[in-house]
């Protein structure tokens, strides 16, 4: 039931960032502290680039985040990774979790999924309503074998079953239940692309002997997928650290939608890395004291 989180040895850590957009500093903040965390341990800070979606990547941006970091001084070790070269991994995963029969196929839309309108909702918005978990054997390899789209969906209680109770370890909050069904079926591979945020994390943070993830707060609740995930693909145990989110003066989530800056156009305004590691690293102390839950950039 208990596991064993990363063994003593040297600290990896790894800032993942999805090249959607360029960084903010709320990017920045999350980078550091990885950065920050590692480097104090004498350990390593590692760079991946999650660019599973092809629909919403580009390298512009994966050069903008090589830049921005580089710019701020937090320079990571080894190779930089990027996930839309380690699909055959994935698909590997994937295989092996379907050899268990812990997936099933999907054929819904979206739309299919929100005409749903009973279904309850969980973190990630609406919770699927399992409608393609009760399709019948012969339908099911009627539609894959006309070439059907479809997702790969995980059985979560079925899953869960099979795995056992589960825990893992948040260096803030302490031991915590495993609880994936908050989620239900969640997808592990797309219609197309064969993996899914959850997947791809889980795996590449074992490959790349992650031993402490240090990401946002708004990831928190994903971390039961990805304990599950652990479980059953034989993968270990990181500790995780999920930190307050970096809050605009007015106390809301920096996010580009908010008209928070890009990095790099604090930079082309004359910004100063140096100043902003300094209000950043401040903020973050006070974010840690025993009075304070959240991070603001009010300093900037
Ligand atoms: N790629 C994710 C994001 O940009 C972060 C993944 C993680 O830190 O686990 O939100």
């Amino acid at each position: 039931m208990t596991a064993s989180y990363a063994p003593p040895g040297q600290v990896v850590t790894r800032f993942a960032p999805s090249p959607t957009g360029r960084l903010h500093l709320g990017h920045a903040a999350s980078a550091l502290r990885a950065h920050d965390y590692a480097r104090a341990r004498g350990g390593r800070f590692l760079l991946r680039i999650e660019d599973i979606d092809p629909g919403r990547s580009r390298d512009a941006f994966v050069a903008g985040i090589e830049e921005d970091l580089r710019w701020l001084g937090l320079v990571p070790d080894g190779p930089v990774w990027r996930q839309s070269t380690r699909m055959d991994v994935y698909a590997e995963a994937r295989e092996r979790l379907r050899g268990s029969g812990l997936l099933y196929a999907c054929f819904c839309t979206r739309a299919d999924i929100a005409a749903a309108a009973t279904a309850p909702h969980g973190p990630e918005g609406i919770v699927y309503p399992g409608t393609c978990r009760a399709l019948p054997a012969e339908e099911v390899t009627r539609r894959l074998r006309d070439g059907c789209p479809h997702a790969w969906r995980l059985a979560v209680d079925r899953a869960s079953g099979s795995a056992g109770p589960l825990t893992w370890h948040d260096e803030h909050v302490g031991t915590i239940r495993c609880d994936p069904k908050l989620f239900g079926d969640v997808v592990l591979a797309r219609k197309e692309v064969p993996t899914s945020y959850h997947l791809a994390v889980t795996v590449d943070d074992a490959a790349q002997g992650v031993t402490d993830v240090v990401r946002g707060r708004d990831l928190f609740e994903a971390t039961h997928v990805h304990r599950l995930l652990q479980a059953l693909l034989g993968l270990p145990t990181p500790r995780y650290r999920h930190h307050p989110l970096t809050l605009d003066a007015d106390g809301r989530r920096l996010a580009k939608r908010h008209g928070a800056p890009a990095l790099a156009a604090l930079r082309e305004g004359g910004g100063d890395a140096e100043t902003i590691l300094v209000a950043l690293r401040a903020d973050i102390a006070r974010s840690c004291s025993p009075s304070g839950d959240r991070a603001t950039i009010s300093a900037l």
